[in-house]
């Protein structure tokens, strides 16, 4: 983009000028509608996130048999959600700002198999792609049992044929993982940047490691060119699936049940607040699209994204979405939260979410590593950087006066995205981090 019309678009949306300062601001979304027509207009229905649902039933059995941490729940790959009152203080008192609502967790850092949110998307795609095989190839039919999937001739079907993907982190886990076991031939495009314990991880599980010199879209541009060139190849598309935005959805209707059991009421009076942290999209705009359909207009989604890196706030902003990227306003997406690195976002999420979004929020690395090492005091719980982007969401929803955020009925639930796979030490790097800028902190969170 140029000069002029950078020039242009900071004077048509002023908010672009503290984007462009790094600033943690808050973007309310003009174009968010009644949910019943945002829905209608995705192009995406109830009925596909229900046979999403469905096919991980199916699997559960499967799930349950070659994961055995995944008994207690039988197969079905899901978090808690875990009330947080200390750190609801702890939050109050450091930004001198009221919560009178409940403060939730929605735990992905302890999803199974894989630890993040990318166990819901990613685990999803590869299970669909074994079934469409085993379907086409006259091996299983869909009111069987699937352990079968463990079965010899199942792994040697899958032997011959191949799974691909590009990711820095956590989704190159859950697929290479899921693949790896199922016995798929599988390759996960990396780049220079990406941990060398996810890398070290991988290939111990038998996963094909191949590392690029250059940054995260080169390594996915080579792995989908490879990919393309190889029928039997599947490549999972971070910014196009349809497919993971399902898998993803299907957590709308698990935090529905949770809630009820829990005796949380959602309803006009009762408004439920969700913050989630987004990187390219898919993870955080699947979750918002399945608890739109299960909560309508009474929930409300937040995208949370580093200062260094919005490129789902600018995309959507500017209405441009992957046509603009955080380059173009001098943003050089330098993050210390992995899954949250990403400088273009997924046009295909950033469209669906116009009419449903109810803004998005930036937020400093700094704050991100104050919180990790404050939730981890208060609540003993540990997390990743990136997941606890969404933590600061009720504070700037209120201080926004984002209408019912300040209600003592309001439930305000703070999605943490990833964090159990994160070995000992490196977690505690990130705590001495966070303890370090928390000590020297002057209040100022540049
Ligand atoms: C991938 C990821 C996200 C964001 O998901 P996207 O689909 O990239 O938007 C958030 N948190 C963590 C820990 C992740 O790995």
């Amino acid at each position: 983009m140029n000069q002029t019309k950078k020039e242009k678009w900071i004077k048509k949306l002023p908010l672009l000028q503290e984007i462009i300062e790094k600033k943690e601001v808050l973007w309310r979304n003009p174009s968010n509608s009644d949910s019943a027509t945002g829905i209608a207009q995705s192009g995406i229905s109830a009925e596909d996130v229900k046979d999403a649902s469905n096919r991980l039933k199916r699997f559960a059995p499967y799930i349950e048999k070659v994961f055995p941490e995944t008994a207690s729940s039988k197969g079905i790959i899901e978090s808690p959600i875990t009330p947080i009152p200390k750190m609801k203080q702890s939050l109050a008192a450091k930004y001198e700002t009221q919560i009178p609502g409940e403060l939730l967790l929605k735990q992905d850092n302890a999803l199974p198999i894989s630890g993040s949110i990318k166990a819901r998307g990613g685990i999803y795609e590869v299970l669909k792609h074994a079934e469409t095989l085993a379907l086409v190839h006259g091996l299983i039919k869909t009111d069987e049992n699937y352990t079968k999937f463990a079965e010899p001739e199942f792994r040697n079907l899958f032997a011959k044929h191949k799974i691909a993907v590009g990711s820095t982190g956590n989704l190159g886990l859950s697929i290479g993982i899921m693949s790896a076991k199922l016995g798929f031939n599988v390759t996960v495009h990396m780049s220079a940047d990406a941990k060398q314990w996810k890398k070290d991880l991988l290939r111990e599980k038998g996963v094909t490691v191949v590392e690029y010199a250059d940054d995260y879209s080169k390594a996915v541009e080579e792995g989908r060119r490879q990919a393309e060139a190889d029928p039997l190849c599947h490549f999972v598309d971070d910014e196009n699936s349809i497919d993971l935005f399902l898998g993803y959805a299907v957590a709308g209707e698990r935090v529905e049940s949770q809630l009820r059991e829990r005796e949380i009421k959602v309803d006009n009076d009762h408004p439920l607040f969700v913050y989630l942290p987004c990187g390219v999209g898919g993870g955080p705009g699947g979750v918002a699209f399945g608890l739109k359909l299960q909560f309508g207009d009474n929930v409300h989604c937040f995208f949370a994204e580093p200062t260094h890196s919005p490129c789902m706030t600018i995309g959507m902003m500017t209405g441009l979405h992957d046509k603009v990227s955080v380059a173009d306003f001098n943003l050089d997406n330098q993050t210390a939260a992995d899954g949250l690195a990403v400088g273009t976002p997924s046009g295909f999420v950033g469209k669906k979410m116009e009419p449903l979004l109810e803004g998005c929020y930036t937020i400093s690395d700094n704050t991100m590593f104050e919180l990790l090492t404050m939730i981890a005091d208060t609540e003993n719980i540990r997390l990743e950087p990136s997941a606890l982007a969404g933590m600061t969401g009720p504070i700037q929803a209120i201080r926004h006066q984002i209408p019912l955020a300040d209600s003592s009925n309001a439930t305000h639930l703070v999605w943490a995205t990833g964090g159990s796979m994160v070995p000992e030490t490196e977690m505690n790097m990130y705590y001495g981090i966070g303890r370090a800028i928390t000590e020297k902190s002057t209040g100022n969170n540049e």
